[in-house]
């Protein structure tokens, strides 16, 4: 599949179409960014390893019958796609307390949730991605009650999916963002699962292995991912 003409930077990726039209190519960098783009850096190695862990995600997913826009995998920092018309919610789904919700509820940062927590953001720079639900969605005409509704049983899905697969590794997930798109007459997962996405805490240790060692300047970053990397896939 042969790359061709840049079609869209985002704060950590570049998307490129290819021959095929039904197909892009998602180029992750290792540009990193914070607090909606005000902190901005440099994770060394960041790229790739996001490619590889998001690249294990998909295909853990795919395997259990989600769809996904993964396609394959083809060189140290790209893969190839589904083209996605995305839809502008973010879908942050809880395990445990952390980051906004700990601040916004006054929770203390760790405490374990009854369930899954659900939540959506309006995937806007300008309005600085805010707290959204069903009904705000539905007038601002985001998604159909119909299409939330797969969204939000697809989240929960993956939520069970994904902590099955990473107590086995010894890491909770505590929180994180997934986007959903259409193509032709499905929705898909797109975007990607990573740690820049996702916080993983190690079980025993609660030591982030995530995006928040960028965010709150504690160092070792590039180790963190490169951690999460060895657990999931070994290498
Ligand atoms: N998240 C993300 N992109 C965003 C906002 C949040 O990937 O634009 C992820 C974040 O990494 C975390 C989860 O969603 O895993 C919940 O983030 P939170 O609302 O706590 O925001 P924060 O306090 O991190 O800004």
């Amino acid at each position: 599949m042969e790359k061709k003409d840049f079609l869209y930077q985002g704060k950590a990726k570049c998307i490129y179409k290819t021959d095929d039209p039904d197909v892009f190519l998602v180029e992750y960098r290792d540009d990193a960014t914070a607090y909606n783009g005000a902190k901005k850096g440099t994770i060394t190695g960041k790229g790739s390893l996001n490619n590889q862990i998001s690249t294990y995600f998909f295909e853990l997913l795919q395997n259990k019958g989600i769809p996904t826009h993964y396609v394959e995998y083809t060189g140290l920092n790209e893969m190839l796609v589904k083209s996605l018309d995305i839809i502008a919610v973010e879908v942050v789904v809880r395990n445990i307390a952390a980051g906004s919700l700990a601040r916004r509820l006054g929770m203390e940062e760790g405490t374990v949730l009854p369930g899954p927590v659900v939540e959506y953001y309006y995937k806007s720079d300008e309005l600085g991605d805010p707290l959204i639900n069903d009904d705000h969605i539905k007038i601002a005409g985001l998604a159909s009650k119909d299409e939330m509704q797969y969204i939000k049983e697809t989240a929960l899905k993956i939520n069970d999916i994904l902590i099955q697969d990473l107590n086995a590794k010894n890491l909770d997930l505590v929180d994180y963002k997934l986007e959903f798109g259409r193509h032709k007459s499905e929705i898909l997962l797109g975007d990607e699962i990573s740690p820049d996405t996702c916080r993983f805490w190690d079980k025993d240790t609660r030591e982030k292995l995530d995006k928040d060692r960028f965010r709150r300047d504690m160092g070792s970053v590039e180790d963190a991912y490169i951690e999460v990397r060895r657990r999931l896939t070994g290498k």
